[in-house]
């Protein structure tokens, strides 16, 4: 019990991170053992204690502050933020525009990954902590943020991800974990072959999701840009690399590969909802946030982490800054209200 309490107090999203984090790039790629040996399997150890702590753990007597605080979005930003401040004594109330909560934990990752039982043990804790859900609620339509400003929230925290799918043809990755998630649902679909194909020579996917996807049957093509799509299916060209990898330029030659389903995925960018409808609310590259060193966005009292602020990253990172706007809007209200 006293591990769990600290991976907990270390990290709210622990049960989550112990599952779905890169260990080969983090924990376990850390590790001065991996150097000679076997790194020490810290995922499988912290997987095990905060699993077996998440239902057993109880809530101390909360000593209530009496000020509100609004959470938009309900992802690990969203959810970190509402538990720290929720265990702190301060009325939470998390507004979701789906019917679930988890984000991108819920709605991306596939359960063959994340259980999506674990969030649901996630929300039975957060109400027993007195956090409100509001699902089926997006600020920014009919409810703003300027309206839970005048309505006595004394702080808002925005952990709204990102949500507006790439179009073929902008910069950015073009393999990453995302695609191999992607491959290895469609055979669990029912797919008969799935192909990969990426304009360089390289994935950028972690080893392990690529081993993963290649023994579920992925086949993997390299240096091929996709030109259009047709009813046959995706039409690509030949990239020719130079010996660092980099595209200097095409070969003439088209090539159409048939397919049923030509599925894009080239990561996502911040939907600009919450900009466009509130006042002073300042972003950058089609939504993303400014936010300064404590996550305040350019509305004092109004803070943002995650996804939203630094475009598509991971839950770790998410509940890393969400830890900071935390501590961060405890301050400001402590000063301001
Ligand atoms: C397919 C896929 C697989 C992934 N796999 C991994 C992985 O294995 N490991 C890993 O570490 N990371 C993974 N990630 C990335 C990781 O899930 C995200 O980086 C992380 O969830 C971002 O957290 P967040 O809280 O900032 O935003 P999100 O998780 O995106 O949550 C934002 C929430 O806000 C809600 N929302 C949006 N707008 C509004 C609004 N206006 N009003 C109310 N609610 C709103 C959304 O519905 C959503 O629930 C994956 C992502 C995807 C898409």
């Amino acid at each position: 019990m006293e591990a769990g309490r600290e991976l907990f107090a270390n990290n709210p999203m622990s049960v989550i991170c112990a599952t779905v984090c890169n260990h080969e790039m983090q924990c376990a790629g850390n590790c001065m053992l991996g150097r000679k040996g076997t790194p020490v399997h810290f995922s499988s150890i912290e997987s095990y204690i905060s699993d077996a702590y998440l239902d057993r753990m109880t809530c101390p007597p909360i000593v209530k502050k009496n000020k509100r605080v609004a959470v938009i979005g309900s992802g690990p930003a969203g959810m970190t933020v509402a538990i720290v401040l929720g265990e702190q004594g301060y009325d939470v109330t998390v507004f979701e525009s789906r019917d679930k909560i988890g984000g991108a934990m819920q709605y991306g990752i596939p359960e063959f990954r994340l259980p999506k039982s674990v969030l649901t043990r996630y929300k039975k804790k957060m109400q027993e902590i007195g956090i409100v859900i509001r699902p089926n609620t997006t600020i920014g339509g009919a409810l703003k943020i300027d309206d839970l400003i005048r309505d006595g929230y004394a702080s808002v925290f925005v952990g709204t991800g990102v949500w507006r799918p790439k179009t073929v043809g902008v910069r950015g990755e073009s393999l990453g974990n995302v695609a191999m998630d992607v491959a290895r649902t469609a055979f669990r679909h029912g797919a008969k072959r799935v192909m990969l194909f990426a304009r360089g020579k390289r994935v950028t996917a972690s080893s392990h999701e690529v081993s993963y996807a290649m023994l579920d049957g992925a086949e993997f093509m390299y240096a091929r840009e996709i030109e259009s799509i047709t009813p046959e299916g995706p039409v690509f060209k030949k990239s020719v690399l130079d010996e660092n990898g980099k595209i200097i330029s095409y070969e003439e030659d088209r090539e159409l590969v048939h397919a049923d389903s030509t599925i894009i995925c080239i990561s996502q960018g911040p939907k600009d909802k919450l900009i466009n409808t509130t006042h002073g609310l300042k972003g950058i590259d089609k939504g993303l946030l400014v936010v300064d060193e404590n996550c305040m966005t350019t509305i004092p009292g109004v803070f943002a982490a995650g996804d939203v602020v630094h475009g598509s990253k991971t839950v770790v990172h998410a509940v890393a800054e969400a830890k900071k706007a935390a501590k961060a809007m405890m301050e400001y209200m402590e000063k301001n209200n």
